[in-house]
């Protein structure tokens, strides 16, 4: 039986405000677009999509780093939207954050012991000597070495980085991690590592994960659901196995005809689409996925699709499904 929704989404949207040139008129960039999706304790929910398609935005709205335009999101039973002060402050403590570049994520003059203790100070957790074997078991936990205390960011390599980026979203014991491209500045070895590690970790210390990604061969390695997205909105939800084998919208088989395929005798073909991702300051009209879209009719260029249900767990917008 499915545990229940840990965070609720629902209807979210993130509109920035972008002045034309030239005139005084002001438009609108909704990298954020009428988003609903539920993410169930334990679960990884893979939100997958080109760069620029909305996905880091969605996750920087759920930290609170920027506010949504509309929308809610509902986590443990609480308005996350509405919470302030001591509220908002034990909110940031439960949801972490791990972001893509883990050089620049990390101070290049303070120790690794230094970015690890930090957290610790900043929300008043143990002692000094409390704080410090804190921080030698989360750098065991990620698989470092003590020794890796007292020494700098550029003194490790990208593995290893990434590996204390991990320890320090870590250390204040999370229940909902939010990692954002956590993987693509590594190479293909030390990815593979590195996912192995964050499923084992989600199975020690009961973490639930939303892992945003452009690439659908990673996300497939560690989602137990993916949300597809183009042009700030979500385009298709499925379990992962079903999404991979009953691809139903045409930007999803798009993505998924990328992934390198380990069956010689699969016969998938890549469908190579057109065009580039249009801006999000003057979207396509209807569907706007249509100026790319093979199978695009009249209708798609006029009319939004919504999204819909077509089987127990798999969601889709668009009009030919
Ligand atoms: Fe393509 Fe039309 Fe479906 Fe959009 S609604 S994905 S344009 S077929």
């Amino acid at each position: 039986m499915r545990s229940l929704p840990m965070l609720k989404v629902s209807g979210l949207r993130k509109y920035y405000p972008s002045k034309q040139q030239g005139t005084w008129r002001s438009k609108q960039v909704k990298a954020v677009d009428d988003v609903s999706f539920l993410l169930y304790e334990g679960e990884t929910y893979g939100l997958v999509g080109e760069s620029g398609c909305g996905k880091s935005t969605l996750g920087r709205t759920l930290l609170r780093l920027t506010e949504p335009t509309e929308g809610s999101a509902v986590y443990q039973g609480e308005e996350l939207f509405a919470l302030s002060g001591k509220s908002l402050q034990a909110y940031r403590k439960q949801l972490q954050m791990v972001f893509q570049d883990p050089f620049a994520s990390l101070h290049p003059r303070k120790t690794i012991g230094s970015a690890l203790t930090e957290p610790l100070i900043i929300h008043r957790i143990g002692t000094q000597e409390d704080r410090y074997a804190r921080v030698l078991d989360m750098l065991q936990i990620v698989g470092l070495q003590a020794d890796h205390y007292n020494r700098l960011p550029h003194e490790l390599s990208g593995g290893q980085r990434q590996r204390v980026v991990l320890a320090r979203a870590l250390i204040l014991e999370p229940k909902l991690v939010i990692c954002d491209e956590p993987v693509s500045a590594l190479d293909v070895i030390i990815q593979a590592q590195i996912l192995n590690l964050m499923k084992q970790l989600q199975q020690d210390l009961k973490l639930t994960y939303l892992f945003i990604a452009h690439d659908l061969g990673v996300v497939r390695h560690i989602s137990d659901r993916i949300g597809v997205m183009y042009l700030g909105k979500l385009v298709e939800e499925a379990p992962t196995d079903e999404l991979f084998a009953n691809p139903l919208h045409p930007y999803t088989r798009a993505l998924l005809s990328a992934v390198p395929n380990p069956d010689p005798s699969s016969k998938r073909e890549r469908v190579l689409l057109e065009g580039d991702i249009p801006s999000l300051l003057n979207p396509p009209t209807g569907c706007s996925f249509h100026p790319r879209c093979p199978l695009a009719t009249e209708r798609c260029g006029n009319e939004l699709p919504l999204k819909r249900q077509v089987a127990a767990t798999h969601y889709v917008a668009c009009h030919l499904v």
